[in-house]
């Protein structure tokens, strides 16, 4: 019996775990492999969701599912203190979970997503509200509601984060959110980057500085956040510059999942070491990752997972039933960009092709909702 085991069933690990179970779905019927997701939650999180939760455009309930109710009926699952991996050991091909248990395996997928860091910043826990996870957004929407005037500060800490696209859509939802109530002239919007421009991207960069000037929405770049000041309302980057606000609308510090920081698999960041290509992690020849956890120069993103899914799905049944031929991953990343509350654009890349984002239009925002739909039904299931 060969054991591929997934560690995290976000969404990264949940469509590799279906794709690889329906490729070795034979050597799975006559008990000759088998695939396993560990995961802390027994509950799978839509995070793009998240976005449109905090301004009021979709229902928190439609975040959430089961993950067990995702997964493919041939994945095992587990989850809680069974779920919950507290080591992984390369050298004897093993993880421990919290309930004291060791699985060994023979091909490991790391898909343990990157973790919010709130108290990585004096002052950030207290002061900042985010839309990065549900009970945050929740908030943030009834501060969105109840804001008839003042100043709104869109910051992003530091990089990299999930999303890089989020602190531009929640910006010009913003600006559209207030225009559409009428109250845009009472409302002034700062966005604080902590790298030179708006975005890290050229090409996207150039489109939406011009949108920016357009909408009236004040630049401090670049600005690496220091501290947040609670009492005097302000916060300061390492650059020396303050902003003041009224409402903190912040990107928090990213982190790969302690786990792999205590395994001695990543850097001092916990982000794992990862061939951009093949996505093994460098030095290991049977442990692969995918989505966030990855150090890959490029887009944190369930787009990159996704596309990720169908290289390490290939090579982990390829090794298992001794086939063989490894596919490579090019660097495709695809994001819509929500210009709005009701238009967007999106970015379409691989590491050979920039990315060259359309003129916005209600067409590419209709397509965002109905991806975030298609999501649970055909999307996590891989049936898409
Ligand atoms: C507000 C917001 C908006 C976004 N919008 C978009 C978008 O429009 N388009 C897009 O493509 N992406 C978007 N993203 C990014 C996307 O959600 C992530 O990139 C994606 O979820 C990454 O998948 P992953 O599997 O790597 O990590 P995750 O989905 O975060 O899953 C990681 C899993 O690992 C588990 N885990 C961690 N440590 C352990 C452990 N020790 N033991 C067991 N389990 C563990 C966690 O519980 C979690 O379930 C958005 C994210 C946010 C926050």
């Amino acid at each position: 019996m060969k054991n591929v085991l997934v560690a995290g069933g976000g969404l990264g690990g949940t469509i590799v775990a279906n794709r690889i179970a329906q490729k070795l779905s034979n050597e799975i019927e006559n008990g000759e492999a088998s695939v396993t997701v560990f995961d802390k939650s027994d509950m799978h999180f839509y995070q793009p969701g998240f976005l449109l939760v905090s301004m009021g455009a979709m229902e928190p309930q439609d975040t959430q599912i089961m993950e067990r109710s995702v997964l493919d009926r041939r994945v095992k699952f587990l989850s809680g203190d069974s779920g919950s991996i507290t080591k992984i050991d390369a050298d004897n091909r093993s993880l421990t979970t919290a309930d004291g248990k060791s699985h060994g395996y023979d091909q490991l997928v790391l898909s343990t997503g990157s973790h919010l860091q709130f108290d990585e910043i004096p002052g950030f826990a207290a002061g900042a509200d985010t839309f990065f996870n549900l009970e945050k957004a929740k908030e943030m929407w009834q501060k969105v509601r109840s804001f008839e005037g003042g100043k709104i500060v869109v910051d992003t800490a530091m990089m990299p984060h999930k999303c890089p696209v989020a602190p531009l859509e929640i910006t010009l939802m913003l600006d559209d959110y207030f225009r559409k109530k009428g109250i845009r002239d009472k409302v002034q919007i700062d966005y604080c980057y902590p790298v030179p421009g708006v975005f890290g991207i050229p090409n996207v960069n150039k489109m939406m500085t011009k949108i920016f000037a357009e909408r009236g929405i004040n630049v401090h770049s670049q600005f690496a956040l220091a501290s947040v000041d609670t009492s005097a309302r302000k916060i300061t980057s390492k650059e020396g510059e303050s902003v003041d606000y009224d409402l903190l609308v912040s990107i928090p510090p990213h982190k790969g999942a302690q786990v792999i920081g205590d395994s001695g698999l990543g850097d001092r960041r916990n982000w794992v070491s990862t061939d951009k290509f093949t996505l093994l992690v460098k030095g290991h020849d049977d442990i692969h990752a995918m989505g966030d956890t990855t150090d890959i120069a490029i887009s944190k993103a369930g787009s990159t997972a996704d596309y990720e899914s169908y290289v390490v799905s290939h090579n982990v049944a390829a090794e298992v039933a001794g086939t063989g031929g490894m596919k490579t991953y090019p660097g495709s990343v695809f994001c819509f960009i929500a210009t709005g509350m009701d238009q967007a654009t999106y970015i379409k890349f691989d590491y050979s092709h920039p990315p060259v984002p359309p003129t916005p239009s209600q067409v590419y925002w209709w397509s965002k909702l109905a991806y975030n739909k298609l999501y649970w039904s055909l999307h996590a299931r891989t049936m898409i």
